[in-house]
């Protein structure tokens, strides 16, 4: 369904992106993995079309993505969930949900509804400023609002970024859940061992390039990718 086919991107001359080339089929979860610094962002940020490619493509069912402005290509359904969650921190937890459907105004009001019902602890503060909301709400706010937007891809940037382990878990219940509604979705995230647990296949970038690839099972099985990204989940290598 998406297609990055030797993508270059930076910001000055050196580039960050150093020929990437992945893809993401129909209804999969793709995990992006790799150390601070490695380039994730900005390829999240180049798929959304809010950073230019220096060269390189990005398609989404054939079609040429990275010729498009940013608003286009939400249109056409690659949606950005971004890092750091950036609600709006003065409208309310409501109107934030309503602004991620406004390209789609149809059938808004019954899905906002559908949004509460997913997200119950939205609900409850659903006429509050979104700014007062704690940062796991933030976050299924970000990913409601993205929802609104009808994604064909999801691109999930770093979710569980400072949340307390106890809204990881609900926010990967979450996911899981998307996952089984068939969603197709790039997940970025520093939790490796839970988002492999979900994933069905991996990536990883390290200094711009892709370095390794394959299963989720298959990256887990890795020694070497395991101890230098999985951390205490890692498997321990045989001995003796
Ligand atoms: P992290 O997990 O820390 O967010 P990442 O893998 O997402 O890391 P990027 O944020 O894409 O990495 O950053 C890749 C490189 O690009 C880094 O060296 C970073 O310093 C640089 N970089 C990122 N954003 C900018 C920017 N706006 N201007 C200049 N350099 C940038």
């Amino acid at each position: 369904m998406l297609g990055v086919s030797r993508l270059v991107a930076g910001y000055g001359a050196e580039p960050v992106l150093h020929g990437i080339n992945l893809k993401i089929r129909q209804g999969e979860m793709v995990a992006l993995l790799g150390a601070n610094g490695a380039g994730k962002s900005t390829l999240m940020r180049v798929l959304s079309g809010l950073h230019p490619a220096k060269s390189g493509g990005v398609h989404l069912s054939g079609e040429v993505l990275n010729t498009m402005p940013a608003e286009k290509i939400a249109g056409r359904g690659v949606v950005l969930v971004p890092e750091g969650r950036q609600v709006f921190p003065e409208l309310s937890v409501l109107d934030n949900i309503r602004l991620g459907g406004f390209l789609h105004a149809e059938d808004r009001e019954a899905r906002v509804q559908g949004m509460l019902e997913r997200f119950p602890r939205l609900r409850e503060r659903q006429h509050q400023r979104a700014g007062l909301l704690s940062g796991g709400e933030q976050q299924m706010l970000a990913l409601a609002r993205g929802l609104m937007a009808k994604p064909r891809v999801l691109l999930l940037d770093e979710p569980s970024l400072g949340l307390a382990p106890k809204i990881i878990a609900e926010l990967f219940e979450v996911l899981d859940q998307l996952r089984r509604e068939d969603m197709t979705i790039l997940l970025v995230d520093q939790m490796a061992a839970l988002a492999l647990a979900l994933a069905d296949r991996a990536y990883v970038i390290e200094g711009g390039r892709v370095v390794a690839q394959g299963t989720a099972d298959e990256i887990r099985a890795n020694v070497d990718l395991a101890n230098a990204y999985l951390g205490n989940a890692a498997p321990t290598p045989a001995t003796g």
